[in-house]
């Protein structure tokens, strides 16, 4: 299956310089949307795993299917201020400013098997944020995957230590 036919790419946005991977044509076709969870699906052959955490807001739309096939639960990770209950957080560096994301303080028990998932994996910096958030509950982080993988901005390389898979590298 040809995946990248189904992304799109839309420069300067959200601003100048970046180019945007777009996935809801992806989503859109119920071949790839289908195609697209059972690959992901595919990396956790072998892998035990109790919770799958979704990264605020596009890595809510593959994280529950996943954790549904998995028979796990799903946990949002969301930015600063969205979670109704107590929270812990986590500050990152964006290439402009910061950014806080949190989870919720019951969200995963100690020594539980985590799948992190998120649409795509750029300087790593969300990803490592989900991992610590992770770890501060206890849990054991056993991958993080993506659709998508900007090879050229070396976020492997800041989640140095953990399973990295994706579906598409760019
Ligand atoms: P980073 O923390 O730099 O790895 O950025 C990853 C987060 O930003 C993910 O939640 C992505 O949804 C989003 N993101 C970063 N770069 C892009 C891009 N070029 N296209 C789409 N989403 C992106």
């Amino acid at each position: 299956m040809d995946f990248a036919a189904y992304v799109r790419d839309i420069e300067d946005f959200p601003k100048p310089g970046v180019t945007f991977k777009d996935i809801t044509p992806l989503l859109k076709n119920p071949q790839t949307l289908k195609k697209a969870c059972d690959a992901l699906y595919n990396f956790t052959t072998n892998l035990k795993i109790d919770k799958v955490v979704g990264v605020d807001s596009r890595g809510f739309i593959f994280a529950p299917m996943l954790a549904a096939r998995l028979q796990a639960g799903f946990v949002p990770v969301r930015k600063k201020g969205k979670l109704p209950y107590n929270t812990v957080s986590e500050a990152y560096e964006l290439e402009y400013g910061s950014e806080i994301l949190e989870i919720h303080t019951d969200a995963i028990e100690k020594g539980e098997k985590i799948l992190i998932h998120d649409d795509v994996l750029a300087t790593g910096g969300t990803a490592s944020a989900v991992c610590k958030l992770v770890e501060k509950l206890g849990g054991e982080v056993v991958q993080c995957n993506f659709l998508i993988e900007l090879t050229f901005l070396n976020g492997a390389e800041k989640l140095n230590g953990y399973q990295i898979e994706s579906l598409l590298q760019y």
